[in-house]
């Protein structure tokens, strides 16, 4: 009876001996990987980082297959050592001209322009800005006009306008400043006499003009800066402010407007596409509403082929290192591939590539057209 026993205890001892050696510490381990998930078995939309298992093609382009022209940046008041940094940073990535967007009015324009043109005559572009001081002063924009006449004598090649025009800019009673105010019609009309663009930002994403929640797709960006919120108590509704713009495109049949970000209708292409169709004058750039175009490949292909005279390449902030984003996205047809700024966009993107007539006329061709001043020899026919 005993030595029966001690035989069949025999294996289970061995067993449990060396199954406790074998599997016990890569259970404990175990244990530890899944010790922050255990204490939440959701894990919050910030927390959620999944992994793509996808094995496809990838092509990182570092440098645009062509030079190109980057229709939207902002420096302001650069010192001449940024300025020497910056030409050695666009010679990498092929950027031969940078059009400078901040450049003020006035005492200011004059410095930035000296600073960049000065120096690299061929390698920037510097956009005036209006100053409001004196909004309240009647014939207020008789003057601006004036001033701008003087920025572009002082070397200013467009007129950039910021996104306050038409969302905060008030009058000393209260009154919001219209983005089809006539009071401005004096400055538009100059812009046309001088052959000046005009890249204008009205308004926001549309997500922003929404409520913030479980639905909005840009909730991530405005739990990081509730400020970009447009609610409607603070703000005019998102059609009221396209209305009025494209109002202001209409009245100035003469003056070239580059509407800026995809004129917030990235989203809706097609709608981009009746703007364009019937304002002749439109432009827009593609300045950080990349995201838009990568979620929708084929549409974005099929579009810029389309609308291939209307579209300029842009980037917003500036960062040499997130350009190849734009290369990829214009150049490749990659698959599924991780966007450079998570808070516009939770979804991946896909490469439209587009034939090198398309490429060329966005990257360069285009801005050369509505912007008098840039020597053409130094891109290709
Ligand atoms: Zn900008």
């Amino acid at each position: 009876m005993n030595f029966r026993r001690t035989i069949t205890l025999f294996p289970l001892i061995f067993i449990a001996l060396f199954g406790a050696l074998i599997v016990g510490p890569r259970a404990a381990r175990t244990q530890q990987e899944q010790a922050p998930q255990k204490k939440q078995q959701t894990p919050t939309i910030d927390e959620y980082q999944p992994k793509s298992t996808l094995v496809t093609k990838e092509h990182k382009i570092e440098r645009a297959k062509f030079p190109f022209i980057d229709i939207h940046s902002h420096h302001w008041n650069p010192t001449t050592e940024e300025v020497d940094r910056l030409v050695k940073e666009m010679d990498t990535i092929n950027l031969r001209v940078m059009v400078n967007l901040s450049g003020g009015t006035g005492e200011r324009l004059k410095n930035t322009v000296a600073a960049m043109k000065g120096r690299y005559p061929d390698r920037f572009v510097v956009f005036a800005n209006m100053s409001y001081d004196d909004l309240n002063t009647p014939r207020f924009g008789k003057r601006v006009a004036a001033r701008l006449e003087e920025d572009v004598r002082n070397g200013a090649q467009g007129l950039k306008i910021f996104k306050d025009f038409g969302m905060e800019l008030k009058y000393a009673n209260g009154q919001r400043v219209h983005v089809d105010d006539p009071e401005f019609d004096a400055v538009f009309e100059k812009c046309a006499e001088l052959k000046l663009p005009v890249l204008i930002h009205v308004a926001e994403p549309a997500a922003f003009f929404d409520p913030w929640d479980y639905h909005n797709e840009r909730w991530e960006e405005l739990k990081e800066f509730p400020g970009r919120a447009r609610p409607p108590a603070k703000y005019p509704p998102f059609e009221t402010l396209m209305a009025e713009r494209n109002h202001l495109f209409a009245k100035h049949p003469r003056t070239n407007f580059i509407a800026a970000h995809l004129a917030f209708h990235g989203n809706d292409l097609e709608r981009l596409g009746k703007l364009f169709d019937a304002n002749p004058n439109v432009y827009v750039d593609i300045a950080a509403v990349l995201a838009e175009l990568g979620r929708q490949p084929y549409s974005a292909h099929d579009f810029l082929v389309k609308y291939q005279n209307r579209v300029l390449m842009g980037k917003d902030i500036y960062d040499v290192n997130e350009y190849k984003w734009y290369f990829r996205a214009l150049e490749t047809r990659d698959e599924y591939f991780e966007y450079y700024r998570k808070r516009h966009a939770f979804w991946r993107i896909y490469g439209f590539q587009v034939p090198d007539k398309v490429l060329k006329k966005v990257y360069y061709k285009n801005a050369l057209k509505l912007l008098p001043g840039i020597d053409a020899k130094a891109f290709p026919e």
